[in-house]
């Protein structure tokens, strides 16, 4: 069972100001060198950033890639603090890395999606932040496993770290997709709701893999009502040495960000909200059918295997499911449907069926 834990406000944390949205956290996958890292700075600064990442300990795939500058990029970091004003983050993945930061006067941390998978490293990191005031955002893990993530939370909550947030990037996944990452907003969506106080970011460049998906995802997190966003920036991206197709220039960033439209989550207009209340009224009443339809539909799928059973006949028939889909998928050209989703859906429905015929 999810424990409710206490979470502060991203607008007391002194790092953003709500409105408007999208706070935005942006730097260079990794610190490179003091020039990168301050020639990066220096631009974002300039469009209006004022939380500067930088990755120091890179977790890469494999060894022999650039891992990272560790404790020297640290300074760098400190240099872009004090000649910039900016508040300074990095991903942190064991104590050691925490007990660095805070030595180095890091003002926030991260967890990354490998570590957000790991409970030892977690439980780790929340011990080694017990009594500090530093935010800390966290990663959904590599996998699709929200109580892990919510697992993460916890175990920092329970050392008393209270300026919580979350990143969302997506997850990893086996089939070919276009992004570096599976979405999987509903993720995203689920700990929004279950947790309403708690700040979430998305992680447009981890999730697309590519500068050219940014703007649709950070567009996306923007519709879905996310406090912020986390972008990659890096003063010459063809030239990095990690995520080098990800990133952007502080100039394409600004771009980007001004072309979000950002629509308030709620709104005061009555009108607005009476037709609203109306229109989700009714869209109640559709989905009440439509569980009522299904449940329906299954206990004559219920029948019918009990019948074939009586009969000794195999459950899935493959011609006939081929043809109740040709159906439907006829039937919603017809309504103006996309038959490609009826598909999808009738395709669920089905294998749920069958999971009962087999009871
Ligand atoms: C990163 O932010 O640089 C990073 C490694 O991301 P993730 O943990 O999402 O893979
Ligand atoms: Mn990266």
């Amino acid at each position: 069972m999810a424990a409710k834990f206490d979470i502060t406000p991203l607008n007391d944390w002194g790092f953003f100001h709500l409105p408007p949205r999208p706070c935005v956290v942006a730097g260079p996958c990794s610190a490179e060198s003091e020039e990168q890292v301050m020639e990066t700075a220096r631009g974002l600064k300039a469009i209006g950033i004022n939380v500067f990442r930088a990755g120091i300990w890179k977790p890469r795939t494999h060894p022999g890639c650039f891992e990272g500058a560790g404790v020297p990029g640290l300074k760098w970091m400190q240099k872009v603090r004090k000649e910039y004003g900016m508040r300074i983050c990095t991903e942190v993945a064991n104590e050691r890395h925490v007990f660095e930061c805070l030595k180095h006067g890091v003002d926030m941390v991260w967890l990354g999606a490998r570590t957000t998978a790991n409970p030892f490293l977690v439980q780790e990191i929340a011990e080694a932040l017990r009594d500090t005031d530093i935010p800390v955002l966290v990663k959904n893990p590599v996998n699709p496993d929200l109580d892990l993530w919510i697992g993460a939370f916890e175990r920092l909550a329970a050392q008393g770290v209270r300026k919580l947030g979350a990143i969302h990037r997506g997850v990893s996944s086996v089939s070919k997709i276009k992004y570096r990452n599976l979405p999987q907003w509903e993720m995203a969506v689920e700990l929004r709701s279950r947790y309403p106080e708690l700040p979430m970011f998305a992680d447009p460049s981890h999730m697309g893999g590519k500068r050219e998906y940014l703007f649709e995802l950070s567009q996306r997190a923007m519709d879905l009502g996310l406090d912020g966003l986390m972008i990659e920036s890096h003063c010459n991206p063809s030239c990095a040495l990690s995520d080098a197709a990800q990133q952007l220039t502080p100039s394409a960033l600004i771009e980007l960000l001004e072309g979000l439209v950002v629509r308030d989550a709620v709104t005061s207009d009555e009108a607005f909200n009476e037709k609203l209340s109306r229109l989700r009224a009714q869209i109640d009443v559709l989905d009440e059918n439509l569980i009522f339809t299904l449940a329906s539909r299954m206990k004559v799928s219920r029948s019918i295997g009990d019948l074939k059973k009586e009969n000794s006949v195999a459950i899935v028939q493959p011609s006939r499911w081929d043809e109740v889909l040709d159906k439907a998928a006829a039937s919603a050209a017809a309504y103006g449907l996309d038959t490609e989703f009826i598909k999808r859906i009738f395709n669920t429905i089905h294998e749920a069926s069958v999971a009962e015929q087999n009871k």
